[in-house]
């Protein structure tokens, strides 16, 4: 296990769900970590706090918007600045949006798009140049089974996805002989709130009740009849920042209960 010990961990969208899970796994490393991402005021004082609990060298909150270039570029300066390093970065901000494509709203698409995969394009070009200077880095974009395969009415995701996982395996290449690691995971269903909010919204774009949803489409591409752990993420983007992992790059690594193997 290399030692995470006061080395600097920048998670976007980490003020709930996905993200605040490896925020607290990192944690329990005894890493930095620079949490961003929305949120009320007490929401995010209660994220900072947990992630303190869980075990953090120190934790500092960055609020940037992963729509704005200019924010971006500050997130990971603030990081370098208060830290001395960024030392492992997690793509992680994530909006969805269910719709048809006849109705779907650009401005959506725009959105999806730019918090999916321009942000870690966006992240990518100011971390690499600091983990190339420090010899080391690990950056894991959460991608998701929708990076591998469709479904219906999620026309941006899907398309931000299978994005995210081009550019995951050409920065792998651009910096394979620095020792820095570019590695996708890929979760199926993890019950956060992003997902609560789909189960509505795809009950409505369907036609189906929200029970409906959750069994026949959600639970149903995932063979396991289980939905992924937060902790179970944060366990594998762990074990990627391991020396064992250190031939793994470019790579999408699938936790989805069999779902993309069928
Ligand atoms: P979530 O809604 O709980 O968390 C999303 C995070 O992104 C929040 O912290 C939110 O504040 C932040 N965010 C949203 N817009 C932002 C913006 N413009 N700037 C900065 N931060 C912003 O969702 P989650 O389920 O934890 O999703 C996290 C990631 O995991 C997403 O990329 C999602 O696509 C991916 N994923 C989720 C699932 C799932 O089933 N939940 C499955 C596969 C992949």
């Amino acid at each position: 296990m290399t030692n995470l010990s006061g080395k600097t961990v920048v998670i976007t969208g980490s003020t709930s769900g996905i993200g605040l899970g490896i925020a607290k796994g990192f944690a329990a490393h005894g890493a930095n970590i620079v949490l961003n991402g929305f949120g009320a005021p007490d929401a995010v004082e209660a994220a900072v706090k947990d992630t303190k609990a869980a075990g953090a060298n120190a934790v500092h909150y960055n609020g940037a918007d992963m729509t704005k270039p200019n924010e971006i570029e500050a997130l990971i300066s603030d990081a370098q600045k208060i830290f001395g390093s960024v030392d492992v970065l997690v793509n992680n901000a994530g909006i969805q949006h269910v719709s048809p494509i006849e109705n779907f709203p650009p401005e959506k698409w725009d959105a999806i798009l730019a918090i999916i995969l321009s942000s870690s394009f966006h992240t990518m070009r100011h971390a690499v140049p600091l983990m190339r200077a420090a010899g080391w880095g690990r950056i894991i974009n959460i991608a998701s089974a929708h990076a591998l395969v469709a479904s219906p009415y999620k026309s941006a995701y899907v398309a931000a996805k299978h994005g995210m996982l081009g550019l995951t395996k050409t920065i792998a290449l651009e910096v394979a002989q620095d020792n820095i690691t570019v590695n996708a995971i890929c979760p199926g269903y993890v019950k956060t709130p992003l997902v609560e909010n789909q189960i509505a919204d795809t009950a409505k774009a369907r036609g189906m009740s929200e029970d409906e949803v959750v069994n026949t489409v959600m639970l149903a591409a995932q063979h396991t009849k289980k939905f992924v752990k937060v902790e179970d993420i944060a366990a594998l983007a762990l074990f990627l920042c391991t020396d064992a992992a250190q031939n793994i790059t470019g790579t999408h690594q699938t936790i989805d209960g069999g779902w993309t193997a069928a």
